[in-house]
């Protein structure tokens, strides 16, 4: 087994991941610190919990050795590392990874994001920071008001593109990219790889090495289960699955901001302690969430997809999509929450009817069936539907609605609707490990990246 010493990364370095309990480099680690040492660009297929952060950081730290000091002057701790994140959550937890690899050398690093006091990160930049972490709009706020200086940066790391992409940071980056120096290390990792990610990448990236782990680095370390149910059944199966299995730590994904407090409420009520992150709650409120659940003083936490970007907690143990994502993708981001770098995790999906289309999206992307597991007493069918409902008309199930008219008393046709109709993927799984996404026909220089041969991930295995 490699060493992060085999690596060539430096002692102090080692020092710090010793301390961290680190005690070999992750695939994504293997491939990228090497490179990456050497100063090539590097175009990463990684999801969170692959342990890219250190892919990325250990080498980027490294490179800036030689301009670590202890001196006092601002001048002397030029941001010289740019690294960008989608989330205000995901960038608090690089730039905590950050700082711990950084514990015995003098490079100094600070997180900025929106949504808090632009006022309360001033006075740190002022003092001169090596390694920025930030998310877009904040950082084009701090450039508006000249509050910090991006001449000096020689390394730019955009991290988890495929969300930026999402959210709308496209026109943010290109503004932020143009005001960098022309000579710099580029790396930029995404999970995903639609064809705006491959421009975005032909645009920043110079010849940079593609380097892929498994986006099913799930398979090995992550148990899927899938339960059929009536939608307006699935807060009592939640419930039920909680209790009866004594589920602490629960991760739970809701479709809606509506939805996600009222699960956490009915929760409460239900007697399992619960609280919502979404994208209304403050960054106060968030992080007192998210502390209390990894302190385990709340045992479930319900979130929208954006709020749980970049939640990191060590070893996740369940991660339960309580709606099915519409966007298949954010599947694989919400399940990789669970059984990180290595360890075992459960991905529970609860699914109505109405969700089929969207678990059909699912297999096809992971290139797997997810079995289902009729839970005793849920069966999908056996619904407690109100009986003033039951003549309204159908219509499509929107998350934090209840359907009105569902179907009573055809509990075997909806059962043949949900599961009985043989699925035929018809992108049908390959021996290689590229995602789906990226066996389309790519572009440019890019594209030959995609079809050069790339080392199997042997994640966990
Ligand atoms: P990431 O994919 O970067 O979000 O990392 C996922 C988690 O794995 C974080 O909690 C890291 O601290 C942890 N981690 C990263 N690399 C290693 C490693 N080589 N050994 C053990 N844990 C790691």
């Amino acid at each position: 087994m490699t060493t992060f010493a085999e690596l060539g990364l430096a002692p102090d370095i080692l020092r710090a991941l010793d301390e961290m309990g680190y005690a070999s480099p992750t695939p994504i680690q293997e491939q990228v610190i090497p490179l990456a040492l050497q100063g090539g660009d590097i175009l990463g297929a990684a999801q969170t919990g692959t342990g890219k952060t250190a892919a990325f950081a250990l080498p980027l730290i490294q490179r800036l050795l030689p301009f670590a000091n202890t001196g006092t002057s601002p001048a002397k701790h030029p941001i010289r590392a740019l690294i960008l994140t989608p989330t205000r959550e995901l960038a608090i937890q690089v730039e905590e990874s950050v700082k711990a690899y950084c514990k015995h050398v003098p490079l100094r690093s600070l997180v900025v994001y929106g949504g808090v006091n632009i006022n309360t990160q001033i006075p740190i930049l002022k003092t001169g920071v090596e390694i920025l972490v930030a998310t877009p709009g904040r950082l084009l706020d701090h450039v508006q008001n000249k509050t910090l200086m991006l001449t000096q940066v020689n390394t730019l790391v955009l991290d988890e593109a495929d969300r930026m992409l999402d959210m709308g940071f496209m026109p943010d980056l290109k503004r932020i990219v143009a005001l960098l120096p022309a000579q710099r290390v580029n790396m930029m990792f995404s999970a995903t790889f639609p064809e705006e990610i491959r421009k975005l990448a032909d645009s920043i990236l110079n010849n940079p090495a593609f380097i892929e782990v498994a986006r099913n680095a799930t398979a090995v370390t992550i148990t899927q289960v899938m339960h059929p149910v009536h939608h307006e059944r699935k807060r009592q199966l939640l419930a039920h699955l909680i209790k009866s299995r004594d589920l602490n730590q629960v991760l739970v994904f809701t479709g809606t901001k509506l939805g996600c407090n009222r699960l956490a409420n009915e929760l409460n009520k239900a007697g399992i302690h619960a609280d919502a992150i979404h994208g209304d709650k403050t960054q106060q409120e968030r992080i007192k969430a998210l502390d209390a659940f990894k302190a385990g003083t709340i045992r479930v936490l319900v979130a929208t997809d954006v709020a749980a970007r970049g939640i990191d907690i060590e070893a996740l143990p369940f991660v339960v999509n309580y709606d099915l994502p519409h966007n298949a993708e954010d599947y694989v981001h919400r399940i990789g929450r669970t059984g990180r770098a290595g360890a075992q995790g459960e991905a529970i999906s609860l699914v109505s009817e109405s969700e089929t289309r969207y678990l059909r999206d699912i297999e096809k992307l992971i290139g797997n069936t997810l079995e289902p597991v009729i839970v005793p007493g849920f069966e999908p069918g056996a619904a407690e539907v109100p009986a003033y409902q039951s003549r309204a008309p159908r219509q499509p199930e929107r998350h934090g609605e209840r359907e009105r008219g569902a179907p009573r008393g055809r509990p075997a046709a909806v059962r043949d609707a949900l599961f009985d109709t043989p699925y035929t993927p018809s992108d049908a799984p390959r021996p290689d490990t590229a995602p789906a996404a990226l066996r389309q026909a790519p572009k440019k220089q890019v594209a030959a990246l995609f079809r050069s041969p790339v080392k199997p991930d042997t994640a966990g295995q």
